[in-house]
């Protein structure tokens, strides 16, 4: 099979191939190495590791020949630059990593290599996962592989997991890890016409992804169908004692769900994500959705999630309190950067203010100020309140329903560089729809829905109840039959 054959399978398809001998691990791995390294335009690796990946391609080989393939065996995937892969440079794309090799292998990624998969390199990110369009990175912005019709300008692939959507949907790996803290997996996977879910907090193991804000992080995979992102969040989930969060329950073979019946299943519609000025386009695609599950013998039901207007504000508090605490490691002493100074604290200084960019020390000035002494009351346990009823809303509406369907993002994908010309509040009303499901620990997953008038993707959310990810495999799937979204990038950055 040609090259470009390979790269463009799905990761099921892929996976059968290998297991009946109709190609090897090596041979794919080499199409995807080759492919990464004709698309370094996009700027979607950072790091591309093509020997190791060829050591562990032949090591695949092998258990295939032996006949002890694993779930993964021999799938080439891109890592999100933000799991701790030993000995191969960790950087959470900032500079105050620097040259960071980690000494252990995050819990992840170790599911995934037990399981078989080869890496191909680590993915572009914003800087500690803080952003929506990867241009908080210190490597640079990823390029959105979609263009509008007609146009040349580069788009934002969103953000945090940049690298991991344009990776995935330019062909540069069979599937990738990613985190979500308040959308990163989802509004990138919207996008880039690809598939991510955010799993139940908990569900995967946090030990060994650099820490944004602990109680929020979640790992999840992107895919290019709902089943690939069901085969690797098997993989990639399961109980983890090194993580106290990581909850202790054993993993559904989710691929299972994925064509099974949505029959009788209650969708429920929340009013309170009509929002204001909500584009045409967006609400179209919406009805659609609502229309698609219908179809398929759903019963819609109107749903009130009524404390979801102070969602972002809550989200804002939270988030950059758990940033500013955990990030307060990062001091010269113990990872990559070290700015010289005359005494500690100079050294503390120099190395924060050179090692971090705009957008984290931002986020680390409003944590610091909302846990502040005489501040504390007023934003960061009036958040935390407020995060209490947000949960509530949706185990109340979860006794109406059984998931819930919404936009992925207020937006299709929008050209690199509006970040620099515009208000940080403006830029966090991306996560508008998809903060809520970390605040309150639920599942989510964007499916790529259709394409808007200039030909570029967009996507639908499914929101489920705790640890009920099954379900939210099943309404995929049935999203993705009806939408039956088989567009592709057109291929203009190689060479
Ligand atoms: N865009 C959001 C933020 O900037 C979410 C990021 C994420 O999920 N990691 O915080």
């Amino acid at each position: 099979m040609a090259g470009s054959e390979l790269t463009s399978l799905t990761l099921k398809s892929a996976l059968e191939g290998l297991k009946s001998k109709k190609f090897s691990s090596t041979e794919i791995t080499q199409a995807h190495v080759d492919a990464v390294a004709a698309s370094k335009t996009l700027n979607a690796y950072v790091l591309e590791t093509p020997e190791r990946a060829l050591q562990m391609a032949a090591a695949a080989d092998a258990r295939i020949a032996r006949g002890e393939a694993g779930l993964l065996e021999g799938a080439p995937l891109g890592i999100k630059d933000l799991f701790c892969t030993e000995g191969y440079r960790t950087t959470a794309a900032s500079k105050i990593l620097g040259d960071f090799k980690p000494t252990y292998e995050s819990t992840v990624t170790t599911h995934l290599w037990r399981d078989g998969a080869v890496m191909l390199g680590k993915l572009n990110l914003d800087e500690f996962a803080m952003g929506s369009t990867n241009e908080t990175s210190a490597f640079g912005p990823v390029a959105n592989p979609w263009r509008a019709e007609g146009s040349n300008q580069t788009l934002t692939p969103g953000g945090s997991s940049g690298g991991s959507a344009a990776a995935v949907a330019a062909d540069l790996c069979l599937g990738a890890t990613a985190t979500d803290t308040g959308g990163s997996i989802r509004q990138p996977a919207a996008f880039t016409g690809t598939v991510g879910i955010k799993p139940t907090y908990g569900r995967c193991s946090r030990w060994g992804i650099v820490a944004f804000a602990s109680s929020l992080d979640q790992a999840g995979p992107i895919a290019k169908t709902v089943e690939d992102a069901a085969i690797l969040l098997r993989s990639m989930a399961g109980h983890d004692p090194k993580d106290s969060t990581s909850l202790p329950v054993g993993v559904p073979d989710f691929a299972s769900f994925v064509g099974k019946s949505v029959k009788g299943l209650r969708i429920g519609v929340p009013k309170e994500y009509r929002v204001d000025g909500m584009p045409a386009e967006i609400e179209a695609l919406w009805a659609k959705g609502i229309e698609w599950l219908k179809e398929a013998g759903c019963e819609i039901v109107d749903v009130s999630l009524p404390h979801t207007k102070y969602a972002l504000p809550t989200y804002y508090i939270v988030a950059p309190a758990e940033a500013s605490s955990n990030l307060a490691r990062y001091d010269g002493m113990r990872y990559g950067l070290r700015a010289e100074g005359k005494t500690l604290t100079e050294v503390y200084e120099n190395t924060r203010g050179q090692g971090f960019g705009d957008e984290v020390k931002r986020r680390i000035m409003i944590g610091a100020y909302v846990l502040s002494a005489g501040y504390y009351d007023a934003y960061y346990l009036k958040a935390q309140k407020v995060r209490r009823r947000i949960a509530d809303d949706f185990k109340a509406a979860f006794e109406k329903c059984d998931a819930l369907l919404t936009p992925a993002t207020p937006s299709a994908a929008f050209a690199l560089g509006v970040k620099d010309t515009m208000d940080p509040v403006q830029m966090y009303l991306n996560d508008v729809f998809t903060v809520t499901a970390n605040l309150a620990g639920v599942p989510a997953m964007s499916v790529p829905a259709g394409l808007d008038k200039d030909g570029l993707p967009l996507g639908l959310q499914l929101i489920g109840r705790t640890l009920d990810e099954e379900t939210l495999f099943s309404l995929g799937g049935a999203l993705e039959k009806a939408a039956d979204f088989r567009a592709k990038p057109k291929t203009w950055w190689k060479g």
